[in-house]
């Protein structure tokens, strides 16, 4: 219970729990559930979350990225709203709560809102999104990349794993028309949305580490990468060639990777944010012996930091020592093309604004990066303030075990509905 009195109760959790269960029977694999992107099966979950809102009490709506919205009565056409979600699809074999639980949280808001007889400060708009996972077509984020008319040409023309068809065209099947998709027009009216807040479960070990069920998110860490990062040396017989004559490209990339696990180390000891992650090695198969010394041997970088100075930093470090190995060890490195994502800052009064409620609620108030990319960072980079809030879930995501507990969705739909009906400037 807040100050207040008011509250999400056990009955909005038995109803978030049925949810859960339905969806999930909707869903099936093989191991835990799959529900592709812009599918039958993600229509007919977006069907029965509507029908669940309108016994609710709660206005329902698709928007015309074909997303389902749910408002309270006489709320649909406030010239300025507060948008609140997740997204429903989910990987092959994936978790049931992966997106779910941001959706059904902000649905348990509204509901215990009206019940309640709250008022929001701003009108709330519930989505439930469509095709966030990149699992079905490779771009990710596209119902939020629709929405804020950020879909890029070659994401626009991707093609579906299953049956090569394009995105534009299943977007069409749908009922999304594709000419402002390629003239990149938002589907929204963004300058009514005054502000994107998502609740998601945290697809890393920090809160159930620190016995916390919920935090609100600081930033989403952006990065840098490279696929296929080649060392060159020359090949040799691994017990005639003296140390000093050597030119092992395997012994250059580990020199490499201890070098930046060191600055990496020094980076979170002064308080940076950084994480660093080589996925992907080895030397070729076809030439490989445990008896010869590589000629070649390719790994893969994925670094990542909430702080793009961070990033810029790591990258100007990566050339320098790769520049100094070479030199010592007499190697080649070819890098190939970096890929490079911007990381999305949450908006700072957001963040401060969840933490007063955590506050409020009794609980610790503490905000925390997150490592995977999720709409917010979207809304955030068109230039909508945004907030996040993760749920403790113990096991990961993007597979069948994650675990979410109820109770901890809860404590984050509280946080969200303090939040929500505090009144701010
Ligand atoms: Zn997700």
């Amino acid at each position: 219970m807040t100050a207040a009195g008011f509250a999400i109760s056990d009955e909005d959790a038995d109803w978030a729990a049925h949810i859960f269960k339905a969806v999930a029977a909707m869903s099936p694999d093989s191991a835990g559930v799959s529900r592709p992107a812009l599918s039958a099966t993600e229509t007919k979950v977006l069907d029965f979350l509507d029908t669940q809102a309108a016994e609710a009490g709660l206005e329902t709506w698709r928007d015309a990225g074909q997303n389902s919205v749910y408002a309270m009565p006489g709320q649909r056409d406030a010239p300025r709203y507060v948008l609140t979600g997740s997204h429903v699809d989910s990987v092959p074999q994936g978790g049931n709560y992966d997106g779910l639980a941001g959706v059904v949280a902000s649905m348990m808001c509204l509901r215990a809102a009206l019940r309640q007889g709250l008022s929001f400060p701003l009108p709330v708009h519930a989505i439930a999104m469509r095709a966030e996972e990149s699992a079905w077509f490779g771009p990710c984020y596209i119902a939020s990349k629709v929405l804020t008319g950020s879909l890029a040409e070659d994401e626009a023309t991707a093609r579906h794993k299953g049956d090569g068809r394009s995105l534009l065209d299943h977007l069409a099947d749908v009922g999304v028309a594709a000419e402002p998709l390629r003239a990149k027009t938002p589907l929204a009216d963004l300058s009514r949305i005054a502000s994107y807040l998502e609740l998601h479960i945290e697809q890393g070990p920090l809160l159930a580490e620190r016995n916390l069920p919920a935090a609100a998110v600081s930033g989403i860490r952006g990065n840098l990468r490279f696929r296929d990062i080649v060392v060159s040396g020359e090949a040799g017989h691994s017990g005639a060639v003296p140390r000093a004559y050597r030119r092992d490209p395997v012994m250059a990339m580990a020199d490499l990777l201890n070098r930046l696990d060191e600055s990496w180390s020094t980076i979170v000891q002064t308080g940076g944010d950084l994480v660093v992650t080589a996925g992907m090695l080895g030397t070729d198969p076809a030439s490989h012996a445990l008896s010869r010394i590589p000629d070649k041997v390719s790994f893969s970088l994925d670094i990542r930091s909430q702080d793009l100075q961070t990033l810029t930093g790591m990258r100007d470090l990566l050339e320098t020592e790769m520049d100094d190995i070479a030199r010592r060890r007499k190697v080649s490195f070819a890098t190939g093309p970096a890929i490079t994502t911007a990381p999305a800052l949450m908006a700072p009064e957001i963040i401060a604004g969840l933490k007063d409620a955590m506050s409020a609620l009794g609980m610790d108030p503490m905000a925390m990066p997150s490592g995977g990319g999720h709409d917010a960072a979207v809304f955030a980079n068109a230039g909508v303030p945004s907030g996040m809030v993760f749920v403790r879930n113990r096991n990961g995501s993007h597979n069948p075990d994650e675990a979410m507990e109820i109770d901890d969705l809860v404590a984050g739909a509280r946080i969200m509905l303090q939040y929500l009906t505090t009144p701010r400037q």
